[in-house]
């Protein structure tokens, strides 16, 4: 359950206090269904009017629903209420280095259609196909679908839905969020895939992640991004620039060349690129052997030995851009996701080893955590970027 700061909440304006009531409510709902009006009530600490105004307002707008009656403590029964997951509310769009993954959801976030193609380095090529299946899915379901979230493995300006820079293809100023919503007719949100990432894990995630106020999230795919909750929001700062930590520098010759070209990045270090190129090092495979990042996870987690290695290697200069992070920002929680999630057990010693060498005892220590979001953080994070709307208190106004 999403904490709200009461205190917080009495001095904001009434508008945002009902928007505040709205979210909590909704979240009651979304975490605890079935659920009665009275218990919501009663949980919340909020007035039994104001609960049910609410609830009215939830069911006209298709978000909540009554699912008959549980049992009665002495009068009538209560009505039971729960989130309205009939059919596909979200599309989201996943663009990666690698594969570009589109699929739909309902307002609890479960995946219902999939599907997926390799990305292309042309931008036409590639969003002509994701407005290609995004139309068959548009198709298949009707009129159900409110939205569409993209995420983006670059510089990412959500006001305007521009991709400013994507090193990978070298996209730059690219209006992706018009391009998609023009041949739509939906409304598109557009995000960089750690922030979009960071956002499910708020909404999402394990409880004890959801309920921090602050939290980093790092993705470790291709290259290294970080998403990072600041007071319960995905902090973006200007024009969305914020959390480029990937290119924070940790040494010098790293095994592989950061997305931006330098060998000096944490990215160069700690990403699924590096920890492949360490294991085609070790295990004396050739350069254009063409063995994934997940592919690599399998092979560590069967227990292959310079996978093993290389994944070990990889997870402690992780963790030194962590320990970097945790000094600079003292984050309730750091939870890392992507394909290493996977491994946790193979890598969390690497990992918190290195984190406790380079913190000096005494500061606040963080607690590291894998994510939950299972294989595909930036496709989750596309879909909260529109399902975490409709629980937001910001975008309900
Ligand atoms: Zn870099």
């Amino acid at each position: 359950m999403r904490r709200i700061d009461l205190k917080k909440a009495q001095t904001a304006h009434l508008a945002t206090i009902r928007d505040i009531n709205r979210q909590i409510v909704l979240n009651y709902v979304r975490e605890r269904e079935p659920i009665s009006r009275a218990e919501i009530a009663r949980e919340s600490a909020l007035q039994r009017s104001t609960v049910s105004a609410i609830i009215d307002d939830l069911q006209n707008e298709g978000l909540v629903e009554e699912i008959g009656e549980g049992e009665s403590t002495g009068g009538r029964p209560p009505t039971l209420l729960r989130l309205r997951t009939a059919g596909p509310i979200a599309i989201g769009v996943a663009v990666t280095p690698t594969l570009t993954h589109i699929a739909t959801s309902d307002l609890a976030g479960r995946v219902l259609k999939q599907t997926q193609f390799p990305t292309e380095s042309d931008p036409d090529a590639t969003f002509g196909r994701v407005i290609e299946s995004i139309k068959d899915f548009l198709n298949q379901t009707g009129e159900s679908v409110e939205s569409i979230g993209v995420s983006l493995p670059g510089l990412v300006d959500p006001s305007n839905g521009t991709a400013i820079y994507v090193p990978y293809f070298q996209w730059r100023d690219l209006p992706v969020g018009n391009i998609i919503s023009s041949a739509t007719n939906l409304p598109v949100t557009l995000d960089n895939d750690a922030n979009a990432a960071a956002l499910a894990e708020l909404w999402f995630g394990r409880p004890e992640v959801s309920d921090a106020r602050d939290f980093i999230f790092v993705l470790v795919s291709a290259g290294v991004g970080t998403g990072i909750v600041f007071d319960g929001q995905v902090y973006r700062g200007e024009r969305g620039a914020a959390g480029e930590f990937g290119h924070m520098i940790i040494g010098t010759n790293a095994p592989v060349a950061c997305s931006c070209g330098n060998l000096d990045c944490w990215e160069a270090f700690a990403s699924g690129r590096a920890a492949l190129e360490r294991y085609r090092k070790l295990a004396r495979r050739p350069d254009n052997d063409a063995v994934t990042f997940k592919e690599l996870v399998d092979l560590a987690l069967v227990g292959e030995v310079n996978a093993n290695t290389a994944l070990r290697d990889t997870a402690l200069c992780l963790g030194i851009g962590i320990s970097n992070l945790i000094v600079g920002f003292s984050p309730e929680a750091v939870v890392v996701g992507g394909e290493i999630a996977r491994a946790w057990h193979l890598v969390e010693d690497a990992l918190k080893g290195t984190i406790e060498h380079s913190i000096r005892r005494g500061l606040p220590s963080a607690r590291i955590l894998p994510s939950t979001l299972g294989e595909n953080p930036p496709l989750m994070g596309a879909l909260s970027l529109v399902l975490a709307s409709k629980f937001a208190a910001a975008a309900a106004a």
